[in-house]
């Protein structure tokens, strides 16, 4: 779950929109456009209220109050049923102006509403080709959609329905409502995709646009990734010892990951897995592992020592120059990473800076300062982080310096949560010694829009603690 907020509805005495994506949105730059819309709007003072619909492109949202006072928006999901996100809205308009685009033809995502009316043929629901035609200026029914089955049998009665409802019953058909009157299309059934991709042949104004077998429109099938692995088992051996078990079969000595204090609470071997689950990956596909060698795990290093007991042994640095045998801290970073970036809907996204990555840390950062701005840039220079940091105050920052990403964890340890999060990211962190609860509080931006932590997250209860 995504959620963004405006930002400026505020400054025309007007409550802030949240917008919530249930699924990370597939284009990023329609959540600028969308929550833009809204700023826009209200900055020249259209005033919006509870109950009332708003039109994004095909689609009637319905606007509704929120519990923490701001104004959110539902969709309808299927006929009499709202759900509050704006996922299929987007998507929808995107698809229709990208469609429009392939073809040549206007844009024009507003030219339909859901309620509209089309006219179908039954059958044409289980046809397997099926044609859209939008009627031109020669037709007594203007601009309406008429969707007739390519079969040959005897067909059955045409029948009205909104197009909401020809949306419900064929997907894929809504990437095309928006293209202009005269536009006629035929779709094969067997070419539909169940991403809702589908290959289309089209015509406009009688003349075809497409090759007579058409071409592809919408979502590409996914791409196959790697197949899941079935982890091979670990072994817990003793008191916060837990290690490979398939060292014998390839003829390498088992890895050893030991625990010496709880990373987090809650269980301690599912967090190992994290660890050990690779590595034992890694051995199975033939990798050796050796003593003095380093291992990254998220953004720390491990080193491979040789054990007494025969076995190879993992050191984390608790220090800058000093290495233990225990993994603790670097189980409890990648735990804290993650949870920040699933707070955010972020977790796909997580790039993890190496420690000796640098940040560019300006000259008013210290350890006292009561507020701190982290932000993360684009860069191509593989020893840059793309993070820089410095206070909340509009003033010059002074001279920036280039400080490896150990040493800012290191002097500021409640930033390291955050220094996972994806490029074009910013979060503006009140440090804990000024929060009354002396934990910290945060506010997190994507690519300048205000992210808002989903309910029940660890940022949600760690903003709700002030
Ligand atoms: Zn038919
Ligand atoms: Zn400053």
């Amino acid at each position: 779950m995504q959620i963004f907020r405006t930002a400026t509805c505020v400054d025309s005495n007007h409550p802030e929109f949240t917008l919530v994506f249930k699924d990370e949105p597939s284009t990023p730059n329609t959540v600028g456009w969308i929550l833009d819309h809204f700023q826009n709007a209200v900055a020249e003072g259209t005033r919006f209220v509870p109950g009332q619909t708003v039109g994004i492109g095909w689609r009637a949202l319905r606007i509704i109050e929120r519990d923490d006072r701001t104004l959110g928006l539902e969709e309808r999901v299927a006929e009499g049923i709202w759900e509050e996100h704006v996922d299929q809205a987007l998507s929808d308009v995107w698809l229709q102006v990208e469609a429009a685009a392939k073809l040549g033809l206007p844009e024009e995502p507003d030219s339909v509403a859901e309620d509209d009316i089309a006219a179908a043929q039954v059958c044409a629901f289980e046809a397997s080709t099926l044609s859209l035609n939008r009627l031109g200026p020669d037709s007594p029914q203007h601009g309406v959609w008429a969707i007739s089955c390519g079969d040959e049998h005897d067909h059955s009665e045409w029948s009205a329905m909104e197009l909401f409802q020809l949306s419900a019953s064929l997907p894929f058909v809504t990437q095309f409502l928006a293209l202009p009157p005269e536009t006629g299309l035929v779709i094969d059934r067997r070419w539909v995709r169940s991403t809702g991709g589908v290959v289309a042949g089209v015509a406009y104004q009688g003349t075809m646009l497409t090759p007579d077998d058409g071409i592809h429109f919408g979502p590409e099938p996914a791409s196959i990734g790697p197949l899941p692995t079935a982890h091979f088992a670990i072994l817990q051996f003793g008191e916060g010892l837990y290690r490979t078990t398939i060292g014998d079969q390839h003829g390498h000595p088992d890895i050893v990951a030991r625990v010496t204090e709880p990373a987090v609470p809650g269980t301690q071997e599912s967090l190992v897995q994290w660890i050990l689950d690779d590595l034992q990956d890694s051995l199975a596909a033939g990798t050796r592992f050796a003593p003095g060698q380093t291992i990254r795990v998220g953004g720390r290093t491990l080193r491979v020592v040789e054990r007494s007991d025969g076995m190879l042994g993992l050191l984390e640095r608790v220090d800058t120059d000093s290495w233990e045998e225990h993994v603790e801290q670097t189980l409890r970073d990648l735990w804290y990473q993650k949870e920040v970036a699933a707070s955010l809907g972020l977790a796909q996204q997580l790039d993890f800076p190496a420690d000796d990555q640098y940040a560019a840390v300006a000259e008013c950062v210290n350890e006292t300062i009561p507020a701190l701005l982290l932000n993360r840039g684009d860069t191509s220079d593989p020893d840059s982080s793309g993070w820089m940091v410095c206070c909340l105050r509009n003033h010059d920052h002074g001279e920036w310096s280039m400080r490896t990403i150990w040493d800012l964890s290191d002097s500021m340890p409640f930033t390291t949560q955050f220094l996972a999060l994806p490029v074009n990211t910013s979060v503006a962190i009140e440090a804990p010694h000024t929060t009354p609860t002396g934990r910290i509080g945060v506010r997190a931006l994507l690519n300048g829009w205000h992210l808002i932590p989903a309910p029940g997250s660890y940022l949600s209860a760690l903003n709700a603690s002030h």
